[in-house]
């Protein structure tokens, strides 16, 4: 893929800030948010589920929906006004979270009776646009291209430090979701583990090869197609109106893209987020998951993405209720052969 122009800030408490752009801009640069102090992060062993839990400190502070004013991820423009992105003007940003829940820093980990150890890793967020009202369905394709350029830069960065095993890129949108600031904007969590229910979907793919079951999606339930890659409505779908994007070519990690990969899937990604935004005529709440490869499955794995949307009407939300929460078996009342229709604009949703 073509390379996009990185500048590499350097924050001063040893965290970075890397602005992506299509063509070269001159920033002008200001001091930027404090590090938070003090923050301690560990791993608890739950003994019955075989995970781990991570406990953090600092995050009860985190800054909760606030106006364009005080938001961190607008730009700065004077010294007064204080940003995560310290610099008068952005296309995309990513920085690690003042508020990171995985650390790659030597931390404190409590000894107790059950087993602890140091929650491992790094969380970063990705500001997709300076604008603080812009909406991802409401992007160019250009914008969205140079996302996926700079998820792609990162996340092979990240990959290569030995300490992380696996990377999830992922959006939370929408106050419904509990979205903390509405500046259009995604998160990258690094693991230094791999979480349970990841590796089991990676070991189910080395029997059950994605592509396998793609090559077998009925026409009813596509959306979007084009040479790299296909937009469908999952068979299987959990959430209302999910929509999964796959690439036709298996390939683990975003980085392994080619350019006219990368342009087709944007374009994918793009149409799904207006369809979405669409069924209702207002944004559409979901999370976006990016689904790499954890290590050593990248033989295997196949990238895609999922758009897991809560919204079943105009006024009811699908909530994760007892049997989901406890489970993990999902109750859907939306037929995926009809949202696929509904997200096509051929049949109405409820209201
Ligand atoms: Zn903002």
């Amino acid at each position: 893929m073509s390379k996009p122009f990185i500048e590499i800030v350097d924050r001063g408490d040893g965290k970075k800030l890397f602005l992506y752009s299509e063509n070269k801009i001159n920033y002008k640069a200001f001091s930027g948010l404090p590090p938070v102090e003090g923050n301690q992060t560990h791993l608890r062993y739950h003994p019955t589920r075989s995970e781990w839990v991570a406990y953090s400190t600092s995050r009860q502070n985190r800054t909760f929906l606030p106006n364009a004013m005080e938001c961190p991820l607008c730009p700065m423009l004077q010294e007064e006004k204080a940003s995560d992105v310290p610099v008068d003007h952005y296309e995309v940003a990513i920085f690690t979270n003042r508020f990171s829940s995985l650390r790659l820093e030597e931390a404190h980990v409590p000894q107790l009776e059950i087993p602890t150890q140091p929650a491992m890793g790094t969380c970063d967020v990705i500001s997709y646009s300076p604008n603080h009202t812009d909406q991802f369905s409401e992007l160019s394709q250009q914008r969205i291209e140079l996302i996926l350029k700079a998820v792609a830069h990162r996340t092979k960065e990240l990959f290569n430090d030995s300490h992380i095993n696996y990377i999830l890129p992922f959006e939370n949108k929408g106050k419904e979701i509990g979205v903390t600031l509405e500046h259009p904007h995604g998160q990258i969590y690094s693991f230094g583990h791999v979480p349970a229910s990841i590796k089991r979907q990676a070991e189910i793919q080395i029997q059950n090869p994605l592509s396998v079951t793609i090559a077998q999606i009925p026409k009813e339930l596509i959306l979007y197609e084009n040479s790299s890659g296909i937009c469908f409505v999952p068979r299987w779908a959990r959430y209302p109106f999910e929509i999964w994007i796959v690439p036709h070519r298996r390939v683990s990690q975003v980085y392994d893209l080619n350019q006219e990969e990368l342009q087709n899937l944007s374009t994918l990604l793009l149409e799904a987020s207006k369809m979405l935004d669409k069924v209702f005529n207002q944004p559409m709440p979901y999370t976006l998951a990016w689904q790499l490869a954890p290590k050593g499955y990248q033989d295997s794995h196949h990238l895609h993405w999922c758009f897991q949307p809560i919204k079943r009407s105009k006024t009811k939300l699908k909530y994760l209720a007892g049997v989901e929460q406890i489970t993990g078996f999902y109750l859907v009342d939306l037929p995926p052969e009809r949202s696929a229709r509904i997200l096509r604009g051929e049949e109405q949703p409820d209201e």
